[in-house]
């Protein structure tokens, strides 16, 4: 296995500035109006891995595309991982991630799985931090904006042999991103799929790879074909417990205050913004469970009044209100499917946690990292 850091360097990265950087006014308009993961922003980072070199050649270049060998393996066998975490800009100008040694320790454990080597915690915050200081300036200031960062990892080497890959490519790219709802935070309808499963039991479901991301967007496609945002996975087992949609996991609330998510399968991703919320709603008062949800609990209850409120959650979104619950022959609705807002117990766990990412709220966790 290909874990071991061993022979990489202490992290140090060099910066090449891009000529063609945008000016300050073609910047301006793109970040008016940034939309999500259609812009980037001037420079990349790169670094690249070798059994005998370990990690090394970290450096910050212009942003611009990659010249793959058509053999290269991630095209043929998908040996690929990535991130998603935000910069976010406080009121006094200042910049800063959530929670990054959490994306950085997950991305060990997706490597791992994937049979990809591990890339340092100073290594990953060191890349974050090297980009962000290089484009600043790409960080928006606007209420609930924010520089989107995607690091990504992937076998580089031109081979067709079914084998881990003997050279990896570790990269960062930037994209700034609006307000995820700027019209108001909005609930959304969700499909539950019977004939799709997004990851079975030893499969790569807990690791963050783009193969699972691959194989949800048939079943998304089935979703919106139904008038619905996002597909609810099951277990693939017995097609009866509640895992999670093809990139947020779940909450319920119930009556009685109390909140539950699904307890983690191996099969469910680990998302930062699920375990940040079981923290948060604690401080809030919320007695948090863990446990197993059937999908008969979850129609059920949404029958019956046990749960009042559903709620998805993610890096991009932060927290996302669901309205409808559909399947093939029927849906469930909460409340806030008949006035497309959010439950209350919904809307203040996003504030609370929205409140400590852009810094209006005291840090009580040592969750944020100063990057500029
Ligand atoms: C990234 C991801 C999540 C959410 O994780 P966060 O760390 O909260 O952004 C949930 N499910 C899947 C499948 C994911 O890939």
């Amino acid at each position: 296995m290909t874990d071991s850091p061993s022979g990489t360097a202490p992290f140090r990265s060099s910066f090449t500035q891009n000529a063609a950087a945008r000016t300050d006014a073609e910047r301006a308009a793109i970040l008016a109006d940034p939309g999500f993961g259609v812009n980037f922003t001037d420079h990349m980072f790169l670094t690249e891995w070798t059994p005998a070199e370990g990690w090394h050649d970290a450096r910050v270049v212009p942003y611009g595309p990659l010249l793959l060998d058509p053999a290269t393996a991630v095209l043929h066998y998908a040996q690929e991982i990535f991130e998603g975490l935000k910069a976010y800009r406080h009121a006094d100008g200042s910049v800063w991630a959530f929670r990054i040694e959490a994306n950085a320790e997950r991305l060990q454990r997706s490597a791992h799985r994937l049979a990809l080597p591990a890339l340092p915690v100073e290594w990953f915050t060191g890349s974050v931090q090297a980009l962000v200081t290089a484009d600043e300036a790409w960080v928006p200031s606007g209420e609930e904006t924010s520089l989107y960062l995607r690091p990504f990892m992937f076998a580089s080497e031109a081979f067709l042999g079914v084998r881990p890959s003997k050279h990896v490519t570790y990269s960062v790219i930037a994209s700034p991103a609006g307000a995820y709802f700027p019209g108001g935070v909005t609930a959304v309808d969700l499909w539950l799929s019977s004939t799709y499963s997004r990851a079975g039991a030893g499969g790569t479901g807990a690791a963050k790879c783009g193969g699972n991301y691959a194989a949800s967007l048939l079943p998304q496609a089935e979703a919106a074909e139904q008038g619905c945002a996002q597909v609810v996975f099951l277990d693939a087992t017995e097609q009866r417990w509640i895992e999670e949609l093809g990139g947020m996991n779940l909450y319920f609330v119930q009556s009685d205050g109390s909140i539950v998510t699904p307890e983690l399968s191996g099969s469910i991703l680990e998302g930062i913004t699920r375990d940040s919320i079981m923290t948060i709603a604690g401080d809030l008062g919320h007695q948090v469970v863990e446990r197993r949800v059937s999908i008969d609990e979850w129609r059920e209850g949404v029958a019956d009044g046990t749960i009042t409120e559903v709620f998805a959650c993610g890096t991009a979104a932060v927290v996302t209100p669901v309205g409808r619950l559909k399947w093939d022959g029927g849906e469930v609705a909460t409340e806030a499917a008949a006035d497309g807002t959010s439950g209350k117990v919904t809307a203040e766990i996003r504030s609370a946690l929205v409140d400590v990412q852009y810094g209006r709220a005291e840090d009580r966790h040592g969750w944020m990292t100063r990057l500029a």
